[in-house]
């Protein structure tokens, strides 16, 4: 969500601020702006609504804006319309100060009122400005700066990730953080904060991430974090191993194009390390023996397609640990008073690691005393760091918004941990265990393989991309993906979609459909595959148009009834949602494409949700 970047250095800060904020425009957000402090000490703002092109062409029509300090935002409002005004940087009323902040001032009404009854006037709607205004009042009044940093942070509620320039200290930049993503770079000609490590890739990987309750004072050759209580504190500095092409499109059209493509590799750097000598090898969980043989059940905790990961997870893991796996939405399980203990395993599935809602689920799963397992794709991230035990998805960086080799990645990760799990248990047959694992391998092939089909899904898409509803309907894993494939056409084509499980339509939704309704029937799961025919037949019946995805296993037994058929390789039963996610990936970007959509940027969703 919004992008934060920050540079003091030797160099001039507009450019990079505005490459920063261009590699970060994935995250989506409505508004962006620049505050540079010039070389004669004065602190000049430019932001405007909208994309970062308007703020372009803004610095453009004016005097260039000099400065080797500054601090770069893209809003994603949450308080405020986007308009100029709500724009950051934010400034104080003496225009000293200036602040970049992602996240949510919870108290800012009653921060706001204060400041106002002291006469202090607020010119935007934002929680932020009084970020601004309270920064220049303690600053007024304690005469130094950090003094009033501490001031502020001591009374603000809620998350922040933020930079801060003050013109009285023309090389300094400060940034603080609570709950929001933000970290430290550290570059040959000058020292960095960003949001996301993406913004960063293309002037150093040394990097150090900023934990709650942190302040870091950053000069052009110095950094100096502190902690809450501000005593200087040294940490750990980390390489990134991605390169800045990782975050580039390479020639495809749309980064999400490019991302649906790498999914085997993504699934082979996933998977393979993890199998060694025939047998799973989660290096993680060594030692751990003991207690995942006393585990009695498992919460699946994520939001969005990580959520749905985690359905496929509770089909699978269920299936294969005989103990209760339940998975539930973040945003609500964290205020649902969980029934948790240490007998249960929370498993927070997040791409980011930084998304607000896993991140409070996770610390409301620790304090009632279970275990929190996580599966996270960004090294280093807050759940990552918070977790008891971290497992990495190694698809490397994801900048379209619709999450697509995160998904595929997350889903190979679980189904590969539920099987160690069994296996350690004694649950699962040694025969099981060997073809599973010899599917396991065989899978990037496979994956590939599904990917080769790609007419197939354009003549899908070019023949239904005008529907305005669409329904997903399987059962069981196919039920759970149709989930996912819902939620992408939605996401990028804006077409309206549900999905069903195919025995429920007929307990109310098969009211909607009529002739001409496309119906996008999963058929990829054997054991329920009559049962799914049937109701492929009952929506037919009612003159529906019927996609059916099915395996070279299903295909025969449905392709009688398919308007447009889709096959995928056969595979082990659990692992199948892996591949058959494919063909949805691939239909709604094309349906999307055929309906002229910002692909990587759908409007209003922001790709890493770090508000509540
Ligand atoms: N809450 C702030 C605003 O609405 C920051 C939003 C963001 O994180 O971009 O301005």
């Amino acid at each position: 969500m919004c992008g934060i970047i920050g540079y003091v250095g030797k160099s001039e800060a507009v450019p990079i601020l505005l490459d920063g904020l261009e590699r970060l425009e994935y995250r989506g957000y409505d508004s962006a702006g620049v505050a540079v402090v010039s070389p004669s000490n004065t602190l000049q703002v430019v932001k405007t609504k909208g994309r970062l092109s308007v703020l372009r062409e803004h610095l453009d029509a004016q005097d260039p804006l000099c400065g080797t300090i500054g601090i770069g935002h893209t809003r994603w409002a949450t308080h405020g319309e986007p308009n100029d005004t709500n724009a950051h940087p934010h400034v104080g009323s003496d225009g000293k100060i200036a602040v970049v902040h992602n996240g949510i001032i919870e108290n800012y009404l009653e921060i706001r009122a204060s400041l106002e009854r002291k006469g202090i006037p607020f010119h935007s709607e934002t929680d932020t400005e009084v970020i601004a205004q309270l920064l220049e009042y303690y600053y007024k009044k304690l005469g130094n700066i950090m003094n009033a940093v501490y001031a502020v942070l001591g009374r603000i509620e809620g998350a922040y990730a933020m930079g801060i320039l003050c013109e009285d200290f023309p090389g300094q930049m400060i940034a603080a953080r609570k709950d929001a993503p933000l970290l430290i770079g550290y570059g040959e000609d000058g020292n960095f904060i960003a949001s996301d490590v993406t913004a960063l890739l293309a002037h150093t990987r040394t990097v150090t991430y900023m934990e709650d309750g942190e302040v870091a004072v950053l000069t052009g050759d110095s950094v100096q974090i502190y902690d809450r209580e501000r005593s200087p504190i040294t940490k750990e500095r980390h390489t990134v191993d991605w390169d800045v092409s990782a975050a580039e499109k390479g020639g495809y059209a749309h980064f999400m194009l490019k991302e649906i493509m790498e999914q085997g590799e993504a699934v082979r750097k996933t998977i393979s390390p993890r199998i060694k000598d025939g047998r799973i090898f989660i290096e993680e969980l060594a030692g751990m023996e003991g207690y995942l043989e006393g585990l009695r059940k498992i919460c699946i905790v994520a939001c969005g397609s990580a959520f749905h990961v985690g359905m496929v997870g509770k089909y699978v893991l269920e299936r294969l640990l005989r103990i209760p796996v339940d998975a539930y939405l973040a945003s609500e399980f964290r205020y649902s008073e969980p029934l948790l203990g240490d007998d249960t395993l929370v498993i927070v599935i997040s791409q980011s690691g930084e998304t607000l809602d896993s991140m409070a689920a996770l610390r409301e799963a620790k304090k009632r005393g279970s275990k929190v397992l996580s599966i996270v794709n960004v090294v280093g991230s807050s759940i990552a760091r918070e977790s008891d035990i971290t497992l990495y998805t190694w698809a490397g960086p994801e900048i379209a918004v619709a999450t697509t080799k995160a998904y595929t990645t997350q889903m190979a990760l679980l189904i590969l941990l539920g099987v160690y799990c069994a296996d350690m248990n004694g649950r699962i047959s040694e025969e099981e265990y060997k073809t599973i694992l010899a599917d396991f391998l065989a899978l990037p092939e496979k994956v590939d393989e599904v990917l080769k089909n790609i007419e197939a899904y354009q003549k899908a898409a070019s023949r239904y991309f005008n529907q305005n509803s669409v329904f997903y309907i399987g059962r069981n894993l196919d039920y759970a993906l149709g989930l996912e494939g819902s939620l992408k056409l939605k996401e990028i084509s804006y077409i309206h979609s549900e999905s069903y499980a195919a025995g429920e339509l007929k307990h109310g939704t098969i009211s909607l459909i009529e002739p001409g309704t496309l119906v996008i029937s999963l058929a990829t799961y054997a054991p329920l595959l009559e049962k799914t025919r049937s109701n492929i037949v009952e929506v037919r019946a009612r003159g529906a148009d019927v996609i059916v995805v099915a395996t070279e296993e299903t295909a025969p037994a449905v392709k009688d009834q398919a308007d447009e058929l889709l096959v995928i390789p056969n595979t082990h039963r659990l692992l199948q949602p892996v591949l058959a996610v494919i063909p949805l990936q691939l239909f709604a970007y094309y349906v999307a494409l055929n309906r002229g959509c910002d692909i990587d940027k759908p409007r209003n969703l922001a790709k890493s949700v770090t508000v509540e």
